[in-house]
């Protein structure tokens, strides 16, 4: 380990001294008998298949499959209702109102501010640079005994670039509280996850999802990667039954077929590649940002002109004009073939308009 913590002094106080809620299936956690414990209906279900027995409060089959296929261990997982449960839980476990902050680096993901504001805990900005990196000299200098967490996004919503490794370690020796890694575009990027730094910093939280490369955006299933001592801590404050039964199958289901999501990503970044070069053509596109995610980040002449009319048309993009950093801009996720093609018909009819 490069940096140890002590999570014991991170975690609020009434977290620590929590007793928690012990669910039936916490009580006992059996598959074989009689099952008389946990006033379900023993009869079945009303809509077709069988629902009427809770799922497995902390997922194990589908952690013990997710630890070998990411090479780490079940311990160091916590399964979410979307990845946007694990960041609530983290401003409920660790931040303070009145007294802890978070960093936030814009342009980024909506939600840490969104959580940061729903658990009433400041949140200070520190802007990106040009090239949507890290200001590095600006973090340090922003970083106080009160910083319980700075939120890093890579590759970064809106913009879609990694962010340097090197850049993000630094922040890691530095930090006083928590590095959350958000990682919801990382199977698309041509760099591998920063997972094996787990076993270094201990103040390491490493954000992904299945709703992004593996396709299951509506399943809700958010993963986060942590020190086994963080995960308990999740595991202590969290809803009893979080993750439903369905998703859990369908998880698991896709996890046997992983090679399924290779070929996706790979006819993904294809496509993206192709649309790249169509888009380079239209005057009305000033620039592409490079994008190591799904999506593209595109300066346009007049972003709010082009959104509506786009809109018209039935074609919807993202309108990210309004954020730090992204003026004229729009973020368009790649489709099939199909969709990116009706995509660039769509703006040659506009441009002849
Ligand atoms: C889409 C996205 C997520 C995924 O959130 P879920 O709640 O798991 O669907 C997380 N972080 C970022 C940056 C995203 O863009």
């Amino acid at each position: 380990m490069k940096k140890n913590i002590e999570v014991n002094k991170l975690v609020r106080g009434h977290i620590q001294l929590l007793k928690p809620y012990a669910s039936a299936r916490d009580e006992y956690e059996g598959s074989e008998g009689i099952f008389l414990d946990a006033n379900e209906n023993a009869l079945g279900s009303v809509a077709e298949g069988s629902f009427n027995r809770y799922p497995d409060p902390l997922q194990r089959r589908l952690k013990e499959a997710l630890a070998a296929n990411k090479g780490i261990d079940a311990a160091q997982i916590f399964l979410g209702n979307g990845s946007d449960e694990a960041i609530d839980l983290l401003f409920r476990i660790f931040c303070e109102p009145g007294r802890d902050h978070v960093i936030l680096l814009p342009p980024t993901y909506g939600m840490y501010k969104v959580s940061a504001d729903i658990n009433r805990i400041e949140t200070q900005e520190v802007p990106l640079t040009d090239d949507f990196q890290l200001d590095t000299a600006e973090i340090m200098a922003a970083l106080r005994p009160g910083t319980k967490m700075i939120f890093i996004c890579s590759p970064n919503n809106p913009s879609g670039n990694l962010i340097k490794r090197k850049s993000i370690e630094r922040i890691l020796e530095k930090a006083p509280g928590l590095v959350v890694v958000d990682e919801a575009y990382v199977d698309f990027a041509p760099e591998s996850s920063l997972l094996p730094l787990l076993h270094e910093y201990q103040n390491l939280i490493i954000l992904q999802t299945f709703s992004k490369a593996w396709g299951m955006a509506r399943l809700r299933l958010g993963m986060a990667f942590a020190h086994p001592e963080i995960i308990q801590l999740f595991n202590k404050v969290k809803p009893p039954y979080n993750v439903n039964g369905l998703t859990q199958e369908k998880a698991l289901e896709a996890l046997g077929q992983s090679q399924k999501k290779e070929d996706m990503v790979s006819r993904l970044l294809s496509n993206k590649a192709k649309l790249i070069q169509e888009l380079k053509d239209f005057s009305l596109v000033e620039k592409i940002y490079p994008s190591d995610a799904n999506f593209i980040l595109v300066k346009v002449l007049q972003a709010d002109e082009l959104y509506r009319r786009l809109i018209k048309e039935k074609v919807i993009v993202r309108n990210r004009s309004r954020i730090t950093l992204c003026d004229n801009c729009l973020r368009i996720t790649v489709g099939t073939e199909g969709e990116n093609e009706a995509l660039v018909q769509t703006l040659k009819s506009l441009q002849i308009a």
